[in-house]
């Protein structure tokens, strides 16, 4: 790099040292004669150039003192002070204007401004080295936090999303992290499957959004980004809320403001995240990498999470009507009959048996009744109350554990099954047939700890009693007294 000119600025010096100052000028140096400090310039003063002022210890006592220290400790002028030979100049006085790079006597030499030259030019190197130094140092530093914020993003992900084994919880874990990592508002997730026959079966994942149309383009983009992976549209999808704040949302996925982050097991792409900015989302080269390892972190997780559901679902729900079976149905009652008694509040229990099912077996066939099996299984699931529990009890047998339901209002709902299975007609290769069912409901007012067994086995004296009386009808507990008189 070419040296830069050294600026000599003369400050209140007599005519005579000025003109042998300018006489002695080395090569390389630019002579500015000034009245005051604010007259110097230093706008020309380039990296490598250095400034000297000159002057006198008359002129440094009328100095504006603050504006001199300015000049000399932020901007790096040097000072030199001139001295007539004749005249002496007290210590104390010296010490008082601090560091200088030289005393100059006049008359001047040339060789004495030369080394002086030399030597601010020196310094002014040293100078520029330092501060280039401290500027990388700072970068370094800062590339160092950068770095050392996503390792603990990653670290964190890491450890938390593989504490979960619950799909939304690590959707939910993830959201948090990429919005401390990339400021991102929101986190949505769509997970497919394919199969051959029923084409690309996804899962979308949403944040708790409550305006529709947000919520939509939400689902849409998500859509579409299932659409661009698998190169074919989604035949079916199931929408699920993430856990977490209602949130307002206002804005809308868009190329600029998203990050797509493609889930993926044994190199193949199982789904994908989006978490979306309320401005323009900048990713640097780093963060790309960094949360396309998050995004290997999370599949792994996710595909966890999904697996252990579907060992729960295998092992908790009936494999043939997909509604809870006879393990969840005994482990439930339990928890419902201490309820009961805790909260004094009162119980009931309907048990259900589908009428002449042999016979549908024999004349429609074994598939034509696991047909009507699945159907009656959904039909309970969409007649009953979200606090309701229906399970499939055995064979062509259902239960519906009923919290805080009196007998008079679980023999509502028992008619209310029975008239909708009654009134459904099936149909299976081109036969058309109707089924009907008997349920007995059993209830329980609040008092003492009954037995699970006791409460089944008065349902299913009712469900009897029901049969007994002709089929495709409700009897309760309380019908059973009657009941066993006309039976006997
Ligand atoms: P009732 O009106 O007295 O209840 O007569 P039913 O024929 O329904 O009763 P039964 O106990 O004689 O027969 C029950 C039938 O349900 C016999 C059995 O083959 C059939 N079944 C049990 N589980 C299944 C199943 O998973 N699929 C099919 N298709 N049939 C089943
Ligand atoms: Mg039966
Ligand atoms: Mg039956």
């Amino acid at each position: 790099m070419r040296q830069k000119d050294t600026d000599f600025w003369l400050l209140g010096l007599a005519d005579d040292i000025v003109s042998d100052i300018e006489n002695s000028l080395p090569d390389g140096c630019r002579l500015n004669i000034v009245n005051s400090l604010s007259a110097i310039n230093l706008q020309q003063q380039g990296p490598l150039g250095a400034s000297i002022l000159f002057f006198t210890p008359k002129t440094w006592k009328m100095l504006d003192k603050k504006h001199y220290r300015e000049l000399t400790e932020q901007y790096n002028v040097h000072q030199v002070l001139v001295l007539r030979e004749s005249r002496q100049t007290l210590e104390s006085d010296i010490e008082e204007m601090g560091s200088f790079l030289g005393i100059l006597y006049f008359p001047v030499s040339g060789k004495a401004l030369e080394n002086l030259k030399v030597k601010a030019v020196e310094i002014q190197a040293i100078y520029t080295d330092l501060h280039l130094m401290a500027r990388e140092i700072a970068l370094e530093r800062e590339l160092l936090a950068r770095k050392n914020m996503q390792l603990e993003f990653l670290n964190r992900i890491l450890t938390r999303s593989s504490s979960s084994l619950n799909v939304e919880e690590i959707l939910k874990i993830a959201g948090q992290e990429f919005c401390s990592l990339l400021g991102t508002s929101g986190l949505g997730a769509i997970i497919w499957k394919k199969e051959n026959n029923h084409g690309v079966q996804a899962e979308i994942y949403l944040p708790r959004i409550i305006d529709k149309t947000y919520k939509q383009r939400w689902k849409e983009t998500l859509l579409t980004v299932s659409r661009q992976f698998n190169k074919q549209e989604v035949s079916s999808y199931r929408e699920m809320e993430l856990p977490g704040r209602a949130n307002m949302m206002n804005f809308f996925p868009s190329p600029l403001k998203q990050a797509i982050v493609p889930l993926y097991s044994s190199r193949s792409i199982f789904g994908a995240l989006l978490a979306v900015s309320e401005q323009t989302l900048k990713l640097g080269r780093d963060q790309l990498q960094i949360i396309n390892s998050a995004g290997n972190h999370l599949a792994l997780a996710l595909k966890n999470a999904l697996k252990y559901r579907e060992v729960r679902q295998q092992a908790d729900y009936d494999g043939l009507t997909s509604i809870y079976n006879r393990q969840q149905f005994d482990k439930r009652l339990r928890i419902e009959l201490k309820r009961h008694q805790r909260q004094a509040s009162p119980l009931s229990l309907i048990m259900l048996d589908l009428d002449y099912f042999k016979n549908l077996n024999d004349t429609y066939g074994h598939l034509a009744g696991d047909m009507v099996l699945k159907k009656v299984g959904g039909l309970l699931l969409d007649t009953v109350r979200e606090t309701d529990f229906p399970a499939r009890y055995g064979g062509e047998e259902f239960v519906v554990i009923l919290p805080e339901t009196k007998e008079e209002q679980a023999w509502l709902l028992a008619e209310r099954i029975r008239g909708a299975i009654g009134r459904t007609a099936f149909s299976y290769e081109g036969n058309r047939f109707n089924v009907t069912a008997s349920i007995g409901v059993a209830s329980i007012k609040p008092g003492p700890l009954t037995p699970g067994d006791t409460l089944v086995l008065q349902a299913d004296q009712a469900l009897y009693l029901a049969k007994n009386s002709g089929r495709n009808m409700v009897c309760t507990s309380a019908d059973l007294c009657l009941g066993q008189a006309v039976i006997n």
